[in-house]
This record gives structure tokens, sequence and C-alpha cells, in this order.
């Protein structure tokens, strides 16, 4: 049996988890169900599993959580220290699906002990990439990405030779607003950008999608998984969402990875890698399908994509300042402070008056310093809201 945990359990990623896993439950042992605010879906799958423990994020719902486990078994814990020591816990295989920032300590606890840790948090390596791919490299353990265009990514290198790839294309749905007028976009409501074309997700990455954050915040995770230079990464405007990603060779090939918009099989190829099984996904009728359409993204709709450019060539903790200064501009947004157009403005504030002061963006990649960095980037983002709001 193999030990598995899933991080982020109540959410989307985590619940297309359980159903995988739920599907052959003689396979795995379940080891740690996390969640945060949602106790009843946390305590019914760690009863239906067979958890070990399930931790809420939140102190002040231990009592709750306790209640809700009360006679299974399971034990019950609360907070970030929780958390980290459940992500500790000797495991085969951790599913970090946590979302934000908050997935890095714990994703780290497990790479640590040499736990596999399939990758949903993409947050976490845009934080702080090279400390995780440090962190893994020491103790054996593997990085599997489970973001849609990363995995196709990584099934497109198999055999192959890195140092053949001429160039990564990631591709975008374009989000909600992908056809909208430019000049409308101010006025996006959060319901209008919390409705995703293709894909059914969490609220964070749905609003990250129609403003590109997301494809800014995969723009820094490509180079940090794959290794490749900032400018052999492309990302391509692809409405149906079918192609996720293709990687281009050095003799002029490009690999494409075809599938349906379905989480279950990016979350399914890291959970059986390296060996492919089969999985309760649609197959494709392309015929029926037609055609696949593409379009070069617009900097202008969507500047994210140019800070993540910018990101990258900055390098050190840039990545740390970024994701930190674009969560708290999204809680600025979904809070009705800002208006959808002004997350960007924030970011590239927050950014700018990081980056003039000395001694945090160039300072060494270390847990703590990348904590320290993030908080002060939510505290410069919060300032910028509080002048911009209204
Ligand atoms: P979600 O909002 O549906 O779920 C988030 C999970 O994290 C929940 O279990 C929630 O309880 C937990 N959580 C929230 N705040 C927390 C905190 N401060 N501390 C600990 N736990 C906390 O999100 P999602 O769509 O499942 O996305 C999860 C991660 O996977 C994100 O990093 C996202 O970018 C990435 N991802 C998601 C998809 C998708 O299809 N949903 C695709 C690619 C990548
Ligand atoms: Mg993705």
């Amino acid at each position: 049996m193999r030990r598995i945990s899933i991080f982020g359990a109540t959410g989307s990623i985590g619940q297309n988890t359980i159903d995988l896993i739920a599907r052959e439950p003689e396979a795995y042992q379940v080891v740690a169900l996390t969640g945060a605010s949602n106790i009843g879906q946390l305590a019914e799958d760690a009863r239906r599993l067979g958890a070990e423990i399930a931790v809420t994020a939140h102190d002040h719902l231990l009592d709750d959580l306790r209640g809700a486990l009360r006679g299974s078994g399971t034990e019950a814990a609360a907070g970030q220290a929780a958390l980290v020591e459940a992500a500790a816990r000797p495991a085969d295989w951790l599913m970090s699906a946590i979302v934000g920032a908050a997935g890095l300590a714990p994703g780290l606890a497990a790479l640590r002990q040499g736990t596999h840790l399939a990758l949903a948090n993409k947050e976490s390596l845009v934080c702080a990439g090279q400390l995780m791919l440090r962190t893994a490299r020491e103790s054996g353990a593997r990085l599997l990405p489970v973001d849609s265009e990363h995995s196709a990514v990584f099934q497109a290198l198999v055999g192959e030779d890195i140092s053949a790839v001429e160039r990564v294309i990631i591709t975008a749905s374009g989000g909600a607003f992908r056809d909208w007028p430019i000049e409308d976009l101010a006025h996006a409501t959060l319901a209008e950008a919390s409705s995703h074309p293709n894909w059914d997700m969490g609220q964070r990455i749905t609003i990250d999608s129609a403003s590109m954050f997301n494809k800014a915040l995969e723009l820094i995770e490509t180079r940090e998984y794959f290794g490749v230079r900032p400018d052999q990464i492309e990302v391509l405007v692809h409405p149906e969402s079918l192609i996720h990603a293709m990687v281009g060779f050095n003799d002029g090939a490009l690999m494409a990875h075809v599938g349906p918009p379905d989480m279950r099989h990016a979350i399914g190829y890291a959970l059986h890698w390296p060996e492919r099984r089969i999985l309760p996904v649609q197959r494709l009728d392309l015929a029926a399908i037609g055609q696949l359409t593409f379009r070069a993204p617009c900097e202008t709709r969507w500047p994210a994509l140019r800070l993540a450019r910018e990101v990258m060539e900055t390098g050190g903790l840039a990545g740390a300042v970024f994701n930190a200064a674009k969560e708290t501009a999204l809680d600025g947004f979904i809070a009705g402070q800002i208006g959808f157009t002004q997350m960007a403005g924030v970011v590239e504030e927050v950014l700018d008056r990081i980056s003039a002061r000395p001694g945090h963006i160039d300072a060494t990649m270390t847990l703590d310093n990348v904590v320290q960095t993030d908080h002060l980037a939510r505290q410069e983002a919060r300032d910028v809201l509080s002048k911009r709001a209204g």
C-alpha cells in the first residue's frame, strides 16, 4: 500500500485527487488530509478514506474538527505548525494543492523527508523554486508537476534530452474576458471574472485566468521546473484548451500534449508516475471537435505577462514579491476595493517599491527569507491598495 497525503483536500484539485484514489481504496493508506474552513467535507473524506490525521489551517476550528471526527480514529489538528508536522509524516506521495504561498512550508517539509511531491501549488515554485529543487535533490524526492501545462511538458520530455529543447509553449484559454473589448475590462465584476469558459477550478485561479496572472505564474513555474531560459518560453492563446503545452526541439519538431480539460489527467499522471494507468477522463473525438485555433497573447490586455518576464529577468526573491503582491491585489479585487484592471498596477508598484530596498529581492533563498519577503510584499500591497481604493 502506498502512503499518501492530500494537502488542500477540500479544494478543486484535492477533490479530484480524492476521486481518483477513492476508486482503488485498497491501494492507498491515507496519512493526512488538510483543509481550511470546510470542516464538514474534510471530516467526511477523512472518515471515508480512513485518514490517520486531518488538519485544518484555522486554529479556531480545531474543536469543530474534533467533534466531526469523534469516534472515527482519525486524529484532529489545527494551525500552520500542525500542517508542517503532518507534511513531515512518512509518506510516499503528497499532493500539494493548498492555494497560495501557504503551500510552501508544508511542501518543503514533505520534500525534506524524501516524499514525492505532486505539485499543483504553483505559488510555492514561483516563490522559492530554487529552494524546492535543492531540497528535493538533497533528499532524493521527485517534484511531479500537476498544473496541466507543466504535466504536458513533463510528458513531452520523457526520453528526450533537455539540451535538444528549443522552446516550450504553454497554452492559455484566455479566460473569461478573452473576447471582451479592452475598454470594458475596467468594469468587469467579480461574478464575471469568476467564471471560466473551459475549466472548473477554485475561484482564485479562475480570476487569475481572466487576468492572465495564472499564466504569468506558469511562465515562472516553467522556468523553474525545466530550467529553460525565459526567452525560450512562449504563451499561446488557445481558446479550446485541448492542447495544454508543446515542446519545440532543435530539429523543428513540436510535440503537443492533447487532452480534455480535466485535471484528473495531470493528477493521475503524477499519482502513477512513472507508469501510465487507465484514467476516467473523456477520450477526445477530434473529428467532432473539427478545429483548434490559436492566437498570440496581447500584452495590453494582459499586463501580467510582461510583469512575469520582468520577474524572471530579476530573479532572486522577485517571484516571492510578485506572488504575494498578486495574492493581495486579488484579495482587494474580491473585496471590491479595486477594479479588475487595477490588480496589475498594484503588483507593479509593489515590485518597484521592494526592488528599491536592498536586502529583500537579493537575499539568500531560505524559507525564512522568503516568508519575510512575502510578508513585506503583502504589507506594501495593502498600503498601495488602501491608497488606490475607491
Ligand atoms: P481551491 O480554492 O479549490 O482549494 C484550495 C485548498 O486550499 C482548499 O482545500 C482550502 O481549504 C485550502 N486552503 C486555502 N487557504 C489555505 C491556507 N491559508 N492554509 C492552508 N490551506 C488553505 O483551489 P484549487 O483550484 O484546488 O487550487 C489549488 C492549487 O492548485 C492552487 O495553487 C492552484 O493554482 C493550483 N491549480 C489548480 C487547478 C485547478 O484546476 N483547480 C489547475 C492547476 C493548478
Ligand atoms: Mg495551468
